[in-house]
């Protein structure tokens, strides 16, 4: 039998780890946050001194590099998860995502990590509803003010959040959208355990 997904997409600050986390362990399915794939990239690209906007040393990055996500995230075996969160790497990880190799390569890793899985993966993102797993048992998108957003983001301001939402909304390459048969749960005023239920009800 094909591995079941849940795809969660949404902008940032929508709640989509936190849920996607909480939503897996309520299920006993596996969990998969894309972003942080994204992000290792791009702190292993920043590291060797390239610059974001170079998408063809970029994409040799992206297609030689291996990349865990569970239960540290690394990238050729160095563990980067407290670097892939500070403001470097929050600046620069957009224009690394709307490369479209790079978004290939991951595409791909994402495919394969769901179908190693014994029973199903919460997958976490941008695309997933709309390009990753457009069979998806469900597809729901989180969404909230972007002031609610940018409280619960801490490191980053409003107009840091909103630009970043805008690269990821415009790009040519796979960009952030509604997927039109996705459920959306506005999250401002809801905690985790209210969103998880009430996509678990949706699996009913
Ligand atoms: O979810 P998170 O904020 O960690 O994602 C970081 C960045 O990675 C996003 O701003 C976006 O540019 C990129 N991303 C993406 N596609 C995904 C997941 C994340 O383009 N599926």
């Amino acid at each position: 039998m094909t591995p079941q997904v849940i795809a969660i997409d949404g902008p940032a600050g929508s709640g989509k780890s936190t849920v996607a986390k909480a939503l897996s362990e309520r299920l006993g399915w596996s969990f998969l946050d894309t972003g942080a794939m994204y992000r290792a990239i791009t702190a292993e690209a920043l590291d060797k001194g390239i610059d974001a906007s170079d998408a063809d040393a970029i994409a040799i990055i992206a297609s030689i590099a291996n990349i865990e996500t569970i239960p540290r995230v690394t990238i050729n075996g160095r563990d980067v998860t407290d670097q892939i969160r500070t403001p470097k790497i929050n600046q620069a990880v957009s224009a690394v995502a709307a490369i479209k190799a790079v978004r290939e390569q991951m595409v791909e890793r994402q495919r394969q990590f769901a179908d190693d899985q014994p029973i199903g993966t919460v997958v976490e993102g941008r695309d997933i509803s709309t390009v990753v797993f457009p069979s998806a048992t469900l597809k729901v998108y989180l969404d909230a003010d972007l002031s609610e957003r940018a409280k619960r983001r801490g490191d980053e301001d409003e107009d840091e959040l909103g630009s970043r939402d805008r690269a990821d909304s415009t790009r040519e390459a796979s960009p952030l959208r509604q997927a039109e048969d996705a459920t959306v749960i506005d999250t401002t005023n809801l905690t985790v355990e209210q969103v998880v239920e009430a996509i678990v009800k949706c699996l009913k």
